[in-house]
């Protein structure tokens, strides 16, 4: 039988969530009730980042727990899965007074614990939900308005996955032509999650100019 400490041993995740409970790397960590460092399963397929807790998620220590969490539990269920068959985090792990947009020293403080997560979950997709995750998470400043839907391979954290760029569900909330876009791209997360991802090339090798060197003429006597 497995010893006590095996059963209830916690995941390399959740240890490195309660590392993150403490981080004070920026601004936020005098305003923040708690990290929401983020929630679901450490081994999910599927990863959605949105963008910086709110009021309700600095207050319960969950992401996407308010009004927009309750339309991506929908959407979620329209493709037959829970929030237990994901993992959400945010760009940003501590709520920005007033939910004021992320700062991009606040971004820059905080990605690495965005890039280990994604680092040890190991997730096949990606869905950026909104500007912020994308930007950061494609390495590009194309807006979402011009990326959504459209799948992109690339490496994080040294494995292939897919970034599906998607509106956020905040955004989605108040726009309905832009909810239908949302339900639309989100159809298609079932077939993005079936693809086999090309592993990346391996580097060219790098050949080093050399000059010619004269000929030696080699004397038989
Ligand atoms: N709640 C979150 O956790 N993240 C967001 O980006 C919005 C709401």
């Amino acid at each position: 039988m497995a010893a006590a400490t095996e059963l209830t041993a916690p995941s390399p995740l959740a240890e490195y969530g309660a590392q993150v409970s403490a981080c004070t790397r920026c601004r936020l960590a005098q305003g923040r009730t708690q990290v929401v460092f983020g929630s679901g399963s450490p081994t999910a397929d599927l990863m959605f980042v949105g963008e910086a807790p709110g009021f309700h998620e600095d207050r319960q220590g969950l992401p996407f727990v308010g009004q927009a969490g309750k339309l991506l539990e929908q959407l979620l269920a329209g493709i037959g899965l829970g929030r237990p068959d994901v993992y959400i985090a945010n760009v940003l792990k501590c709520r920005p007074p007033g939910n004021r947009d992320p700062q991009p020293d606040e971004i820059e403080a905080c990605e690495s614990h965005l890039f280990r997560q994604i680092e040890l979950i190991e997730p096949v997709v990606i869905g950026t939900l909104g500007n912020f995750a994308t930007k950061l998470l494609s390495g590009r400043p194309t807006g979402i308005t011009r990326v959504h839907g459209q799948e992109q391979e690339t490496t994080i954290a040294g494995r292939r996955v897919l970034l599906y760029p998607l509106y956020h569900p905040a955004a989605a909330l108040y726009t309905p032509a832009m909810l239908k876009v949302l339900e639309s791209d989100f159809a298609r997360l079932p077939e993005l999650l079936g693809r086999e991802l090309v592993p990346p090339a391996p580097p060219e090798p790098v050949f080093e100019l050399v000059a010619p060197q004269p000929a030696v003429q080699l004397g038989l006597f």
